[in-house]
């Protein structure tokens, strides 16, 4: 069982790798994240075994389960955050994916302090590129003023962007997705927000992470293409 995850896995790293060097970038620069999402803990140790330390997760219950086995690998919250649950988080995400509301950014920073201590809460602003109904995330024309706010926040550190590309079995045609996104922390980065850098863009999953790293992803989110499909 684990031989074929693990196949996947070298495969899915054979091909990041690749691709980052076709087109001129460091290998380094991109940082696989496995979605562990409905996988179970035995299916998950090989793959943390074999060095993938950024396990990503799109349900706060199942990341706070998880995490005591995997306490040590760096945990990402790739979905949708409900206000509510931000007090579960604390000390176990290493980066939220998925910011893309006020009153989420006011939570997170009222529980990044203890006391008089700040630990700022790291996060992604999720923009919906593609204008699809179904998927959360800001219009891109919101997205400076809303960082301009977030900003002010000492509980939050804005690391760039992230965005979810609707599924098309030719990933060619989500290339725009990718690229605007990249444009959009471009421009961003230009207005040397105070405390904001660009410097992540998560983009890409299992069936169009090639795409998403020629175009500048530095986080890919991939689930089945190492796990296997899920039931
Ligand atoms: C499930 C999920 C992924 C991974 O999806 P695969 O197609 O299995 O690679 C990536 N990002 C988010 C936000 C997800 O919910």
């Amino acid at each position: 069982m684990d031989d074929g995850v693990l196949s996947n896995l070298r495969e899915v790293r054979e091909e990041i790798e690749g691709v980052a060097r076709e087109v001129g970038r460091n290998p380094a620069e991109v940082q696989l994240v496995a979605v562990t999402k409905t996988v179970a803990i035995d299916k998950i140790v090989p793959v943390v075994q074999a060095g993938v330390n950024h396990l990503g997760e799109n349900r706060v219950q199942e990341l706070v389960d998880k995490h005591p086995h995997f306490s040590g690998a760096k945990w990402h919250l790739i979905g949708h955050l409900q206000t509510n649950k931000v007090k579960y988080i604390k000390d176990k995400v290493y980066l939220i994916h998925s910011l893309d509301r006020w009153p989420l950014a006011e939570e997170l920073n009222k529980r990044a302090y203890t006391g008089e201590t700040i630990d700022p809460f790291n996060v992604l602003i999720q923009v919906n590129i593609s204008g699809e109904e179904t998927k959360y995330g800001l219009e891109p024309s919101q997205v400076i003023d809303f960082i301009k706010e977030v900003a002010a926040l000492p509980g939050l550190r804005i690391q760039g962007l992230m965005t979810m590309a609707p599924y098309e079995t030719d990933p060619e045609r989500v290339r725009p997705v990718f690229r605007e996104l990249r444009l959009l922390a471009g421009q961003i980065a230009k207005e040397a927000i105070p405390g904001v850098t660009m410097q992540h863009l998560s983009m890409g999953m299992s069936n169009d992470f090639p795409v998403a790293i020629q175009e500048g992803a530095t986080f890919v989110r991939v689930g089945s293409r190492v796990f296997g499909e899920r039931t």
